[in-house]
């Protein structure tokens, strides 16, 4: 590009003050932890403090713990299937999707996705299912909706179990205003560093079904019945929240609708920015959590990175390196022992062809961030005429 940069500072980013919403309500929770002396939720009230407000705000049972990755093993853990069952899930995801259906040794099925969004193609879902298919992993991809109605509907015709991954969707919606998140039969969140609201790491999953809720709660604590002395009901883990993470998640919990918000407020300025460039592919509002705001480029997506980035303006081409079935784990590194068990297929190039032109070729996802001022986007929006132009 030729010229001077559009921006001269950083915007705002989640690995400092600016671009976070810790204050005083944090702080005061920490020390509220720490002068109490009990730091471990088993005997602490906070993590179950912020399981009853999750439930206030999603409607559900909540079971806090200790990331967003723990929150989907204990869904995962929670469907109950057999070694070597299958689940459907996506191939643009954080790998913590589909970590813990290895770690259950379950087959991770990947169906394609719609190449506007980056989200699940229900089709191709559908078309995935074979008798052996046990559950569907849907995740709402920079925080816009997955089509989770028609998602829904194959889950029930099939017998299967639906998992919402919201991590990237906090009170993000669908086009009709309905919550995500009460749509699968459990829903994982993550509070990680990066996400909307955040405690460093932490999880919570949310199910409107008891046993469900009984099996994660088992799940998250070794097993261990605590109503009835040292029993073990079944496998289980210590993915525990702590103390001091749950009391910063309950103050982050009060501030995400207003982080929402805000985000969606500035996510509207620029999509009137730039709704007259040609080409250029701009995310459906309706629903939208923005988490990230994603673009589909005209011409390379690398270019396009490169070319933002020269101009002050960070942008991530195509979001992964590759998609989650072109890692080493699915394509050649054994996975227990010297073993792939339980994977039973090869996972090849041009699996999922939607997702893989979107990662190579198409897609810039933007960060995007709720203290992102008028002007930040002012320049964010010149910046992605300027690159339009010299493309
Ligand atoms: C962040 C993320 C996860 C994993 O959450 P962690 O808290 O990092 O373990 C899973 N799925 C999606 C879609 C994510 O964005």
């Amino acid at each position: 590009m030729s010229g001077s940069p559009v921006r001269r500072t950083p915007l705002p980013g989640v690995l400092e003050p600016a671009g976070r919403t810790f204050g005083e309500e944090e702080r005061e929770a920490v020390l509220r932890v720490l002068d109490s002396a009990v730091l471990c939720s088993t005997f602490g009230g906070e993590a179950r403090a912020l399981e009853a407000e999750m439930e206030d705000l999603y409607g559900r049972t909540a079971v806090a713990c200790s990331s967003g990755t723990a929150a989907l093993h204990l869904a995962v853990a929670a469907v109950r299937f057999e070694p070597g069952d299958e689940v459907i899930t996506t191939p643009i995801s954080d790998f913590g999707t589909v970590a813990p259906i290895l770690a259950q040794n379950g087959v991770p099925v990947f169906a394609d996705v719609d190449p506007a969004t980056g989200n699940l193609d229900p089709a191709a879902v559908e078309a995935a299912i074979t008798p052996r298919t046990k559950a569907i992993i849907a995740v709402h991809l920079f925080g816009a909706p997955a089509d989770i109605v028609a998602l829904r509907a194959i889950a029930d015709r099939h017998g299967l179990l639906l998992i919402e991954d919201c991590a990237q969707a906090w009170l993000g919606t669908t086009a009709d205003g309905e919550l995500l998140g009460r749509f699968g039969d459990i829903s994982c969140f993550s509070l990680q560093q990066y996400k909307h609201i955040s405690a460093g790491d932490g999880g919570l999953a949310v199910t409107a079904d008891p046993e469900l809720a009984a099996r994660m709660r088992l799940f998250m604590d070794k097993g261990w019945d605590r109503a009835n002395g040292r029993v073990h009901l079944m496998l289980g883990l210590n993915y525990r929240m702590t103390e001091l993470v749950a009391a910063v998640a309950r103050a982050q919990l009060g501030k995400v609708a207003g982080v929402v918000e805000r985000r969606r407020e500035r996510a509207a300025q620029l999509l009137a920015a730039l709704e007259d460039l040609p080409g250029l592919g701009l995310p459906e509002a309706a629903g939208h959590a923005w988490w990230l705001f994603p673009l589909i480029v005209p011409g390379n997506n690398r270019a396009w990175a490169d070319g933002l980035a020269a101009e002050g303006v960070p942008a991530a081409a195509g979001y992964l390196d590759r998609t989650l079935y072109a890692n080493p784990i699915f394509t050649e590194a054994p996975v227990y022992g010297n073993s792939r068990y339980p994977l039973d297929r090869d996972y090849p190039p041009g699996l999922c062809p939607n997702a893989e032109r979107l990662i190579q070729e198409t897609l810039v996802a933007l960060p995007w961030n709720e203290a992102y001022t008028k002007t930040d986007v002012d320049d964010i929006a010149q910046t992605l005429r300027k690159v339009h132009a010299g493309v």
